[in-house]
């Protein structure tokens, strides 16, 4: 299989380094960080980016898209993720929510949440997990009333990234049949984040700055033009909606530029001689390459129209452990001083990649724990008997 991009690729990629060469400033060190200029950046930056067609150029004209290759996105994706991110939470509505909306719903629900999408001005937030639900996410109790032309929402979710952002809607999954099997009986709720009865509350972790936030919802009302797809049946939206998410972020983006700099550090202070840091270094990178065919192995599937479920956890897989290695191989390098937070003045690379190691703890739960993908590949991919 040929992955090489095209002159045309390849020219839009240089056109997107120099704009975000000019637009991200020297401060950004991604989400999460403990600065209030991150917030307005991202917001600042999405809109500038939708303002040259780039924020969701691979969407249909439409929907407010340019009609561009799924290519094109995944090197969109990639000079993202590759400057820690820069579109902030938004890359979930254009790798994603938005991609579930045009799936799934009514030519109304289209008209009204993706156009703010695709102009960079909105940001949506997941409501899947609650405390007795994450793996096992079809056990979920937060259940929706059917009142006729409303439903009324009670219940709490947890780990909701991003919801005190603040968040403007949430991707909410609810019980509506407690009598069906528990995968059928869920539906998928767009709920504004202003509605009277949500309760925000950020959820501190010794990572540092907190990303994480409980919401409970006591007695929201939710018009049911906010279903979306059918009701009792949103578990479908939600596979669909993982799969997508588990292909969207190119994390070995990161991991490639962390090892660059991993790499400039080696080589400017002598540690590159030693054998045993090349051999590690030289790991890291064929692991990447690794990760990086994976992710293209998934978009070209989504490029010929088909949902890659099982290649998307493998290349997840890939991608996480790899950002996980990178972390450790950096802290390794770095000794004892790579302890520092970027705070201290000792701190080398300027506490840079104690933060990507930190940052990277969690990598392996979200979205799916490492053990639940391989699971999926097992049961799916392999043929073998569903986890007991
Ligand atoms: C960075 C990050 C961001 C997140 N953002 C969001 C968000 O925005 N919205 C949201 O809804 N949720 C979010 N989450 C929550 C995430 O989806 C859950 O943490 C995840 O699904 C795991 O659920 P849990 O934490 O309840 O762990 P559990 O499901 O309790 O799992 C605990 C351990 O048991 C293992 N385990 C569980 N079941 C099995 C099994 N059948 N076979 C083998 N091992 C198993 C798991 O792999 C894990 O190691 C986020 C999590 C992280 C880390």
């Amino acid at each position: 299989m040929d992955f090489a991009f095209t002159a045309e690729e390849e020219a839009f990629r240089a056109d997107l380094r120099a704009f975000l060469d000019a637009e991200v400033p020297d401060w950004w060190r991604g989400m999460f960080v403990d600065d209030e200029r991150t917030m307005p950046f991202t917001r600042e930056l999405c809109r500038m980016l939708a303002g040259r067609g780039w924020l969701t150029m691979a969407w249909p004209p439409e929907h407010g898209g340019a009609g561009a290759s799924v290519w094109m996105q995944a090197i969109v994706r990639e000079e993202m993720w590759a400057r820690e991110e820069p579109r902030g939470p938004q890359y979930m509505n254009l790798n994603y929510i938005g991609p579930l909306v045009m799936r799934f719903g009514t030519p109304e629900q289209q008209a009204r949440f993706l156009p703010p999408m695709a102009q960079g001005e909105v940001i949506w937030t997941q409501g899947f997990s609650e405390p007795d639900a994450g793996s096992d996410l079809a056990s979920l109790i937060t259940r929706a009333e059917d009142r006729g032309d409303h439903f009324i929402v009670n219940g709490q979710k947890i780990w909701t990234s991003y919801a005190d952002a603040p968040a403007d809607w949430c991707l909410l999954l609810t019980r509506t049949n407690r009598d069906a099997p528990k995968h059928h009986g869920i539906s998928v709720l767009l709920v504004d984040m202003t509605t009277p009865g949500i309760t925000v509350r950020p959820i501190d972790t010794m990572a540092g700055p907190h990303e994480f936030n409980e919401v409970f919802l006591d007695d929201v009302r939710v018009p049911r033009e906010c279903l979306l797809g059918e009701q009792d049946h949103g578990w479908d939206v939600i596979v669909a909606g993982l799969t997508f998410e588990r292909v969207g972020i190119a994390r070995y983006a990161r991991a490639g530029r962390v090892i660059e700099v991993l790499v400039e550090y080696a080589n400017a202070t002598g540690r590159g001689d030693d054998p045993a840091v090349r051999d590690r270094l030289a790991d890291m990178r064929a692991r990447y390459e690794a990760a990086r065919l994976l992710n293209y192995r998934a978009v070209s599937m989504q490029a010929a129209g088909v949902v890659p479920t099982i290649e998307a956890s493998v290349a997840r897989m890939h991608n996480t452990q790899l950002e996980q290695q990178v972390g450790h191989v950096g802290l390794e390098l770095l000794g004892p001083l790579g302890r520092l937070r970027s705070k201290d003045p000792l701190a080398p690379l300027e506490g840079e990649i104690h933060r990507y190691w930190t940052r990277n703890i969690p990598t392996t739960v979200a979205a799916g724990t490492l053990e639940i993908q391989k699971n999926i590949v097992a049961q799916r991919g392999l043929g073998l008997p569903r986890a007991p």
